[in-house]
């Protein structure tokens, strides 16, 4: 079973309006709102591929309850340690072909939840084959708090697939336990290794997934949009083409690509079809209006499409 974390849900509530008037009474005929965050993203990606996942991390209140009512009705596996402080609302409003997002921080938790949520994490270990781990930290975790996740889950040999950008994820790539799998995208990762990447050139995209924060991550999935992905799998490395596509909605493609990721690597693929998996995933999210959804209908008809070129280095 894969195991995926979200440490920092929320319900996700999008209001569609023809114009946003601001400093006035906006009115709203038709709400959506659904359990949102990267990791349960990458939950119903897992899901759709039909192999068994867990959903865990924490959640609280009323809009905690929320959360698990909306996982129950996609029939979504969870188990999360629930406080008493209440999860957060992220409200998106599309208007006139933009979308203005206004994001609650989430709960301010503290050393006892850090304390009980590793000690909830631990027996979900034992019946783990995958572990994704995505998204931002609640407030009041500490920096290194995906580092202790990734340590223990090593100790049990549980792969870990790792989402996350800035402060986190440098902590992680400084620490001594590294996970097996990243995947940023450009901007995340011109931000960590602090360098110019130019897509369009394979030695500058070599170069950026050689950077020495990067060593001992056995796959740095570099995704990039429309123009597919650029892998490093241990030393060897691979351009990965995508066909054009009509996109509707992008939100959440890189979250479903790291579900094909995982789907994948639990069960046992090569590499090659490991990358068609991930990126047929994250284009057949784009195609769709709602955020973390895909189509499998259409999956063989784009699979079919991506392609693979494995490098060789001169
Ligand atoms: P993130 O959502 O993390 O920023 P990307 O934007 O790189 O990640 O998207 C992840 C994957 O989703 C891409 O590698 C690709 O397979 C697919 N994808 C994203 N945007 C597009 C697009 N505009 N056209 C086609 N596929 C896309």
């Amino acid at each position: 079973m894969i195991l995926t974390i979200t440490m920092n849900p929320s319900v996700d509530i999008s209001y569609p309006l023809n114009k946003l008037i601001i400093n006035d009474i906006n009115r709203v005929a038709e709400v959506k709102k659904t359990a949102g965050g990267k990791g349960l993203n990458v939950t119903r990606g897992i899901k759709y591929s039909g192999i068994p996942v867990l959903a865990s991390g924490i959640l609280g209140g009323t809009t905690g309850e929320y959360i698990q009512k909306q996982l129950d009705n996609d029939n979504i596996n969870y188990n999360f340690y629930v406080t008493q402080h209440e999860s957060r609302n992220c409200i998106a409003i599309l208007h006139e072909g933009y979308q203005t997002e206004i994001l609650e921080s989430g709960p301010v938790l503290d050393n006892h939840d850090v304390d009980i949520f590793l000690r909830h994490y631990q027996k979900l270990l034992s019946q783990s084959t995958v572990i994704t781990i995505s998204g931002s930290l609640p407030q009041g975790f500490p920096v290194d708090f995906y580092t202790q996740l990734t340590e223990k889950a090593n100790k049990h040999q549980i792969p870990v697939l790792l989402d996350c950008s800035g402060k986190t994820l440098i902590a992680v790539l400084k620490s001594k336990d590294k996970p097996y799998l990243i995947k940023p995208n450009k901007d995340e990762l011109k931000q960590i290794i602090q360098m110019d990447i130019d897509e369009n050139d394979t030695s500058s995209l070599i170069k950026a997934l050689h950077h020495p924060l990067l060593n001992d991550i056995p796959f740095v999935i570099l995704s990039l949009g429309q123009n597919g992905a650029f892998a490093r799998c241990h030393n060897q490395y691979y351009q990965v083409s995508i066909p054009k596509i009509t996109v509707v909605n992008p939100v959440g493609s890189g979250d479903v690509t790291l579900a094909g990721l995982a789907a994948s690597i639990h069960e046992n693929e090569t590499v090659e079809v490991m990358l068609k998996r991930a990126m047929t995933m994250g284009m057949l999210n784009t195609m769709e209006p709602q955020t973390g959804f895909v189509n499998m209908a259409n999956y063989d008809h784009y699979y079919r499409q991506v392609n693979v070129i494995h490098i060789i280095e001169k």
